[in-house]
């Protein structure tokens, strides 16, 4: 090896928004209007903050989606993943596209009955089970994905005592070139615990294997990782076949697509890295296609896409409350929009713009929410224009996870509105109130 040059370390100053030597657009441009509505006119009506969805915007990036797909691949079928968003307006919105509802407790199983998803349209997938969710599922003809071995366990004593023949999947881990893997769920399949597990299904006639189920990770960047994975799929299927002679009628990768949202640390925007819903299908199918399963009988292929499908669609509108200067100069803004509300934030560099037209002198600031707590830090630095006290903003790209995993803390949370795809909004959550906290409470008596 060649004597390297001595080069002498020097310290550099990093620029917060600015990824390459050709920097970003240094102008922020606002955000005025989302679908025909006025952030004012929002704002006036439904206070602030408060989160508004797209309708529009969740039925055209669904389209997209299935469009990719079903372009590459025979027999495609989505399940709505609640965990990511389960307001019944937004999943209704999935539903009448012609998605499936796929769950991963006893509580979003009712949700998705009560929206009247069929039970045979029902995926359950998720380590906890109760066997009270499992009679639930078994009788409703569900399909209920196997996580571990002491589940499969209950099935098996639960069918013993029921008319029905459970239809199951069972969860596959694997390698897929990304780590740390997510081992936690479901059955190895390098290790061979997969193969155990679809040996134990089929040596009896209790159960009724038609799927094989794997969810790699989520804001998965590569989407190689799920050809590798939809190989190894059609692996065991082919398999299963051959031992079995019985054709797998599902293989179901998943979801954790990335959506367009930049990671904390990321160099480059997420707009500019994550993969396409044709990359993410091009993987998928050449790993189908491309594998020993027979041509005649392929398996349906189920995606469970929660996030790239309804991030987008997702705003949160808010109003500064004061900027001040922090003992080092920096510039601060206080807005009504705290971490309680935007739980992506501990991972994401959410894109916030301004709601009218500013200044185009920029300064790097911290953007802090109300709540009296140290982390409560929307954005550690973020070139952002000078906003006064009362100005509104516009945070984009939040429909997912926020408003699942969001916290009833110091304050309550706020309403959440629909636009139609007539441009009309519509509350499909309403602002809580004293008593919806209260209510729960109960105050022992030497107490009262
Ligand atoms: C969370 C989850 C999904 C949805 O993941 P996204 O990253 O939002 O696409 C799908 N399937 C299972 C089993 C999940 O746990």
């Amino acid at each position: 090896m060649e004597k390297q040059q001595f080069e002498r370390p020097y310290i550099k100053k990093l620029q917060a928004g600015m990824p390459s030597k050709f920097g970003m657009k240094p102008k922020a441009e606002p955000i005025t209007h989302i679908d025909d509505n006025s952030v004012a006119d929002l704002i006036g009506e439904f206070g602030s903050p408060v989160y508004v969805i797209s309708e529009k915007t969740i039925r055209e990036t669904y389209k997209r989606a299935h469009h990719a797909f079903t372009t590459r691949y025979p027999k495609v079928q989505f399940a709505w993943s609640y965990k990511t968003n389960y307001l019944s307006a937004v999943c209704q919105v999935f539903h009448q596209e012609g998605s499936w509802a796929e769950v991963v407790s006893g509580f979003e199983y009712d949700k998705a009955l009560g929206n009247g998803v069929k039970g045979s349209q029902i995926i359950f997938n998720g380590p906890d089970k109760t066997e009270k969710d499992l009679k639930k599922a078994i009788e409703n003809d569900s399909l209920i994905h196997i996580d571990h071995f002491d589940e499969m366990y209950t099935i098996l004593a639960l069918s013993e005592n029921s008319g029905k023949k459970p239809k199951v999947a069972i969860r596959i881990n694997m390698d897929t070139g990304v780590y740390p893997i997510w081992d936690r769920f479901g059955f190895n399949y390098e290790n061979g615990d997969a193969w155990d597990a679809v040996n134990r299904i089929m040596i009896n006639d209790k159960m009724e294997l038609i799927g094989l189920h794997a969810h790699i990770g989520t804001y998965m960047m590569s989407a190689n990782s799920y050809k590798i994975a939809a190989g190894k799929m059609a692996d065991l299927a082919h398999g299963i076949d051959k031992k079995y002679g019985i054709s797998i009628k599902y293989i179901d990768l998943g979801g954790g697509f990335a959506s367009k949202n930049t990671l904390k640390g990321a160099y480059y925007p997420g707009s500019d890295t994550a993969p396409s819903f044709e990359d993410y299908a091009e993987a998928i199918s050449s790993g189908l296609l491309n594998s020993e399963l027979d041509p005649r009988k392929l398996p349906t292929l189920i995606l469970e896409t929660g996030r790239a499908l309804i991030d987008d669609a997702g705003y949160l509108l808010g109003s500064v409350i004061a900027n001040k200067r922090l003992s080092s100069g920096h510039r601060a803004t206080i807005v009504d929009v705290g971490i309680n509300l935007l739980f992506t934030s501990f991972w994401y560099e959410h894109e916030v713009y301004p709601a009218a037209p500013v200044s185009d002198h920029l300064e790097e600031t911290t953007i802090y929410g109300p709540l009296c707590m140290n982390i409560d830090v929307l954005r550690e630095s973020i070139a952002f224009p000078l906003l006064k006290k009362g100005d509104h903003f516009v945070i984009k790209r939040i429909g997912a996870y926020n408003m699942t995993q969001w916290m009833q803390f110091i304050t309550l949370r706020p309403n959440v509105v629909m636009i139609d795809l007539k441009g009309k909004p519509h509350i499909i959550r309403e602002q809580e109130v004293m008593d919806n906290i209260t209510q729960q409470e109960k105050l022992p008596e030497h107490l009262a």
